[in-house]
């Protein structure tokens, strides 16, 4: 019996310095870095990074052989609960994606030298990249469907394609890239994963697209469209017969869906662990409200409603939590990158972001007009988050998976459901009914 919901001593101590930390350290460091460009911001981050790599809690996705900490899933997804209080947080740890996952990635299916070129830069904070599966024209819930090209051409492959919302594009080092290599292959090996490099001739950044939580990287002018100069874009990339030497392949032919698919698993404990980050900020914003703010000489708080409001979200937040943490322990125990755990992983994936959702929304409203203004954080935390829907696979897709997985093991009945009362009376009575008639027989 190994159910245990404590924190060791010692890595308590870890997660109490994580925290002061990102409160007091980080946050404010965010409050006033708006107008910096990269470069800029990298001098600003830089001190912060030192501390953290002083703490040995530097890129602790990973294990020591590749740079890392080793920490596992579970312990990954407590530090992920307190980053997620803050965007850059993560960055600050090099844990962010899609460079934790592209690390995930490379740590599987390169080979020692690619390591030694992507990956340990990756680790040491020393790179940035990109992960490019998504296509503008076609339906990428469906990553069989994709229609960027990767031929062999002598000793290089040639790319032909159309992306978009590959975050980070417009300022990564490199970018991992999901391509189809064999049309007529089964579906789930047509696709093989490339890195090209930044630069590369033929790989052209077309513009970052303006999104809910950036707008402003929208712009009216056609010939000038928004490129950004630091992270956090999501840009839209061409393709255009775009060679890269044939090192550059990772894993072989054939392999694209399958190192998808591993460098998904604990990302997505570590999306939804900085969520439910994200859902304790709202919700300490509710209550500070609720305990503030006085209306008819009562304050919010003593209202039953608003009270309704705290006792719901505080049970959403608890079982999302539970929920995530139990998919971290089941990486942890049965291994294999997520694979083994698929169901759990899809839960959390569509179940965390909705409560997200819900109480950013019951704190607005708990705030008033103030909870709609550009003064308090939630305005934004809402539009952001609402990507967390769509993001690294739509709900329904999650959904579908659950149910497929939970519905493999159900046997299909003939006749009525097994359940029937008649028949398991029927049963019952054939099977026990000597003892029942006894008894009665006695009285
Ligand atoms: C903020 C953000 C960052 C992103 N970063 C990256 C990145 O770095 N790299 C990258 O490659 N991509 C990235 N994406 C893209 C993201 O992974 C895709 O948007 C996502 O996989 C959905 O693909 P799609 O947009 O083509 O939607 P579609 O596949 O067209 O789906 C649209 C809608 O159709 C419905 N639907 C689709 N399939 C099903 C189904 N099987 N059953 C029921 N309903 C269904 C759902 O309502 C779904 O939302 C990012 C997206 C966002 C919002």
């Amino acid at each position: 019996m190994a159910w245990d919901f404590s924190t060791e001593a010692d890595f308590q101590e870890k997660l109490d310095w994580i925290r002061d930390f990102v409160d007091n350290e980080i946050i404010p460091i965010e409050l006033i870095q708006g107008g910096l460009n990269q470069s800029q911001l990298d001098q600003l981050w830089a001190p912060l990074k030192e501390k953290v790599k002083a703490k040995n809690l530097w890129s602790p996705h990973l294990g020591p052989e590749h740079g890392g900490q080793g920490m596992g899933q579970l312990k990954l997804g407590l530090i992920h609960e307190i980053l997620g209080r803050s965007e850059l947080a993560p960055e600050i740890f090099n844990c962010q994606g899609p460079d934790s996952g592209n690390a995930e990635l490379l740590a599987v299916g390169a080979t020692e030298a690619q390591r030694e070129r992507w990956l340990y830069p990756l680790m040491r904070g020393e790179v940035r990249s990109t992960f490019s599966l998504t296509e503008p024209h076609i339906a990428s819930s469906d990553p069989t469907a994709i229609t960027t090209q990767c031929k062999q051409d002598g000793d290089e492959w040639v790319i032909n394609g159309h992306k978009w919302y590959a975050s980070n594009a417009s300022v990564s080092d490199f970018t991992v890239l999901m391509a189809v290599t064999n049309s007529d292959a089964a579906p789930h090996q047509r696709a093989s994963m490339l890195v090209v490099p930044r630069g590369t001739p033929g790989m052209t950044v077309v513009r970052d697209v303006g999104t809910m939580s950036h707008p402003m990287h929208q712009t009216d002018d056609q010939l000038a469209p928004f490129i950004s100069d630091r992270i956090g874009g999501h840009s839209e990339v061409l393709f255009d017969n775009c060679r890269v030497p044939l090192d550059h392949m990772i894993g072989q032919p054939g392999e694209g869906f399958l190192l998808a698919q591993k460098r998904l698993g604990g990302g997505r404990i570590h999306h939804c662990m900085r969520i439910i980050g994200q859902c304790h900020m709202a919700f300490e914003m509710m209550c500070e409200r609720a305990v503030s703010r006085q209306t008819k000489g009562k304050t919010l708080a003593q209202l039953q409603m608003v009270q309704d409001s705290i006792a719901e979200s505080a049970v959403e937040i608890e079982t999302a939590r539970l929920l995530t943490l139990k998919a971290a322990w089941t990486i942890d125990t049965r291994g294999g990158h997520g694979s083994e755990s698929r169901t759990e992983i899809a839960m959390l994936k569509f179940h965390v972001p909705r409560i997200l959702l819900t109480i950013i929304d019951r704190a607005i409203q708990l705030h008033g007009a103030l909870g709609y203004t550009t003064d308090l954080p939630l305005e934004y935390m809402y539009r952001s988050g609402r990507a967390l829907r769509i993001a690294d696979g739509a709900d329904e897709v999650h959904k579908q998976t659950v149910a497929r997985q939970l519905l493999k093991s159900t046997t299909a009945v003939e006749g009525f459901p097994s359940m029937h009362i008649p028949t398991r009376k029927k049963d019952a009575w054939e099977k026990f009914g000597h003892l029942v008639s006894a008894i009665k027989k006695n009285e």
